[in-house]
């Protein structure tokens, strides 16, 4: 029973140096990941549901790795916020999605409003107005088609603080919305102090819409609350078109989802534009 014992240790020591010399080669790939111009970014549609009509985009990161393939962002982005890295692939996310969105209004195919995630260490930069300042003066692009998407759980570190930050992001025009609104840890007192423009119900509320009271009455209590707030409101994780035309019907104003489009490469995105605009 020792010999076993000492064998599983032994087992279980190697599995965690593999582990963290995953983590290791990970961190190492990641940190050379932004000059090897290795990350892109994919954008999904947002519809107007009152008018069917297409808006924005939410552009969401996606890592190209030369050996791994596309690492969602779901298995970099706390490796990243954790290290520091977070903040210039924040800048450099930006940046794209602005420029990216100038380049459509060029092309005669916008003017298309850009959502981008903000993570907690980006929002506490020093430097984020200023950033944010400078990238729509470099790109061109007016500040009320840049959203910037937010967690509650982020403003709620320091409420105070994150009035403040909130404030001088109105000041230079973006528009700001609460991503994943109802799993966080939220209080409807801040909310109201918050300087936002919309609340984004999360997926999860949204699946069972149509098959479970208790979603079916979240969403509904946020799409009145966020009215009642003169905010507007997005659904997002739409997949099916009970679920549209349960949103529709209650007067949720946008939504995305893959049953609409999935979040896709620009070429494909650009594809897509044009067979709404001549549809
Ligand atoms: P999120 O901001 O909540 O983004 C929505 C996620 O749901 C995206 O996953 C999107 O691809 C996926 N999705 C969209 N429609 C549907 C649908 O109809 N059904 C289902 N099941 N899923 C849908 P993705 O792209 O893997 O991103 C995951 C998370 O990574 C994002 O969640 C966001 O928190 C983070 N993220 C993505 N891009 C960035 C970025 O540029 N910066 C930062 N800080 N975080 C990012
Ligand atoms: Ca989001
Ligand atoms: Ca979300
Ligand atoms: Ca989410």
């Amino acid at each position: 029973a020792k010999e076993t014992g000492r064998n599983n240790f032994q087992f279980y020591t190697s599995a965690m140096n593999e582990r963290a010399m995953e983590r290791l080669r990970i961190e190492s790939d990641l940190r050379n990941a932004l000059e090897r111009n290795e990350f892109a970014l994919h954008y999904q549609p947002q519809l107007d549901l009152k008018t069917g009509r297409l808006i924005g985009a939410e552009a969401l990161i996606r890592w190209h790795h030369p050996v791994l393939g596309t690492v969602p962002p779901g298995r970099f982005i706390e490796l990243a916020e954790e290290i520091g890295l977070i903040v210039p692939i924040g800048v450099w996310v930006l940046r794209t999605a602005c420029r990216q969105s100038m380049a459509w209004q060029r092309a005669g195919m916008g003017p298309l409003r850009i959502a981008v995630n903000l993570s907690a260490r980006q929002f506490y930069q020093q430097d984020l107005v200023a950033t944010i300042r400078d990238i729509l003066a470099e790109t061109g692009l007016e500040p009320q088609l840049l959203e910037l998407e937010l967690t509650e759980s982020m403003m709620m570190n320091d409420v105070e603080v994150a009035v403040d930050i909130l404030r001088n992001l109105k000041a230079i025009g973006v528009q700001l919305s609460i991503d994943d609104f109802g799993t966080g840890y939220s209080s409807l007192s801040y909310l109201k102090r918050f300087p936002i423009d919309l609340l984004k119900i999360d997926q999860s509320f949204v699946r069972d819409i149509t098959l479970d009271p208790d979603d079916a009455a979240i969403v509904l209590s946020i799409i009145s609350l966020a009215h009642s707030l003169r905010l507007q409101v997005i659904a997002e994780g739409v997949e099916t078109e009970a679920q549209l035309a349960y949103l529709q019907r209650h007067g949720c104003d946008y939504m995305q989802g893959y049953y609409f489009s999935r979040p896709l490469p620009t070429t494909e995105f650009e594809l897509m534009l044009g067979s709404v605009a001549s549809a």
